[in-house]
């Protein structure tokens, strides 16, 4: 038997959300797998290669410089109401209660100190205060000098210079196909080459999905469709195309009656969210987890 690719971590993904886990992950002096279906190098980076680049952050100094009078709570009001969250959903409302709490120190404190910019204007994108978006305040705070391709490239950079020793290993063209697991603990992952169609084991103490959101397929985008609101006949998908829910639901059907413990990788941010259980969210999420044995 081919022996698995083994390091301290394991990434399904190499979107942004794969390459900054990873980057931390390097830094924090451990080994790093990333494994991505998309194609390298022109593709690696996921979505983020397509998007725009701007984000919503709360209370930063662009804001108060511009006499922005926003706060965390105003933007979780909006949050909720605009993003119609159901206040059941526990995930999504941990998640959202947790950006607005941290988006200035964990996002923008985190990209200034990347060497990322932003345009000095703060923007409106969603204004709401004839009818659903932001209520008061512009929050859109766009990356200065080239999209979120630019920082992409940014990111992919320091992602190389943190790989000394030969700590990160990246398997483009890759698919997850199944997480293996053993004594309740997830352990690593089985993929496809899908240039060679040939099986490849990967082994790790940690194991982080970031295989983007659901929406890159349209049986998934209409099976998640806001039941009070009509289905369109045609869709435009602008979506990555890989992220389409076959690994959450292979985590959904198999890791289903576990819960999650948050796992810590060396000096790493503890994990967000606590110990939920597994479902499927329709927001993105990045999972980095391991099956709790004690539980049922
Ligand atoms: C036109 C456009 C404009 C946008 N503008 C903005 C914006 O201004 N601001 C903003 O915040 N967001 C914007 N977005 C959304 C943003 O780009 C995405 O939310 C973000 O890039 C998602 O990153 P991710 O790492 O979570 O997932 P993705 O980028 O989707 O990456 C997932 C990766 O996982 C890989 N993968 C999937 N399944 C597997 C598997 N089984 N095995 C191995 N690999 C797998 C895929 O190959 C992919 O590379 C925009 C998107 C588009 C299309």
């Amino acid at each position: 038997m081919v022996k698995p690719v083994s390091s301290d971590l394991l990434i399904a993904g190499g979107g942004l959300a794969g390459i900054v886990t990873a980057l931390e992950a390097l830094r924090a002096g451990k080994s790093v797998a990333i494994v991505d279906r998309d194609s390298p190098p022109e593709r690696f980076g996921g979505l983020a290669l397509w998007a725009f680049g701007g984000m919503m952050l709360i209370d930063t100094p662009l804001q108060r410089r511009m006499r922005i009078a926003d706060s965390p709570e105003l933007a979780l009001n909006d949050w909720l109401r605009f993003g119609e969250l159901d206040p059941n959903d526990e995930w999504p409302m941990q998640w959202a209660r947790y950006y607005v709490e941290h988006s200035r120190t964990e996002v923008h404190d985190w990209l200034a100190n990347e060497g990322i910019k932003f345009m000095p204007a703060v923007n409106w994108v969603e204004r709401g205060r004839f009818g659903d978006g932001n209520s008061v305040p512009p929050r859109y705070h766009i990356t200065w000098g080239g999209t979120s391709r630019e920082l992409v490239r940014c990111m992919v950079n320091a992602l190389h210079e943190a790989s000394t020793g030969g700590r990160l290993a990246i398997h483009h063209r890759h698919r997850i196909t199944a997480l293996d697991h053993q004594a309740g603990e997830v352990c690593g992952a089985v993929a496809i080459n899908e240039e060679t169609g040939e099986e490849v084991r990967f082994e790790a103490a940690n194991v982080v999905l970031a295989m983007g959101g659901i929406n890159g397929s349209h049986a998934e985008c209409r099976a998640n469709w806001p039941r009070h609101r009509p289905q369109p006949a045609t869709m435009l998908n602008g979506a990555h195309p890989f992220a389409d829910g076959k690994l959450h639901h292979w985590a959904k059907d198999h890791l289903a009656h576990a819960s999650l413990t948050p796992a810590k990788c060396g000096t790493m941010p503890r994990a967000f969210p606590p110990t939920p259980p597994i479902r499927i969210s329709r927001a993105t999420a990045c999972l980095r987890y391991r099956v709790n044995p004690h539980s049922g």
